[in-house]
């Protein structure tokens, strides 16, 4: 009988040590999120952002076109019968419609497509994220950070300078 009125109480004074515990370990964990714009995560190693695109490599072979799920790349040439090649008038793609799963990439036979860390891609018109040639073949920009601020707090190498 006694034991028994005492449990509820005992129960509620439990909870609340749970409780403190778990914040008093939050309390001692390092911060994980960034001031982001100003700072910027770098991004994993295999991190699939904005595909770069070297237009003199690329030869009209539009292998892209047929891996790619939705058949997204939009290859543009003209036969040249002079030197009995394709000749390559425009490339483009549309990161609005773009999954991102790297298979031009992969299976481009020249190398002429990579993925870069590039992941700051907001626009207010989504017709902007249709990329040509000139877009494509732009390398990545790197956010710079306030260097006046203090990261000690961050593991070294996961924030752009
Ligand atoms: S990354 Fe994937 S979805 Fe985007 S263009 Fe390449 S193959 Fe198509
Ligand atoms: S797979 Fe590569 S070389 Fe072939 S059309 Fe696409 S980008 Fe050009």
């Amino acid at each position: 009988m006694f034991f028994n009125s005492f449990s509820p109480s005992l129960e509620a004074a439990k909870s609340i040590g749970q409780g403190f515990r778990v914040t008093m370990d939050h309390m001692s964990r390092k911060p994980i999120t960034v001031q982001y714009p100003y700072e910027t995560l770098v991004p994993s190693e295999r991190f699939r952002g904005r595909i770069h695109f070297e237009f003199d490599k690329c030869i009209s072979c539009e292998v892209c076109v047929r891996v790619c799920p939705i058949n997204l790349p939009v290859v543009d040439w003209k036969f040249d019968p002079e030197v009995k090649k394709k000749e390559l008038r425009s490339y483009s793609i549309d990161f609005g419609v773009c999954i991102f799963c790297g298979n031009c990439v992969e299976y481009c036979p020249t190398n002429c497509l990579s993925m870069t860390d590039e992941y700051e891609l907001s626009v207010f018109d989504r017709h902007e994220l249709n990329f040509d040639q000139v877009a494509l073949g732009r390398l990545p920009n790197s956010t710079s950070l306030n260097p006046t601020k203090g990261f000690a707090y961050l593991e070294k190498g996961r924030i752009n300078y």
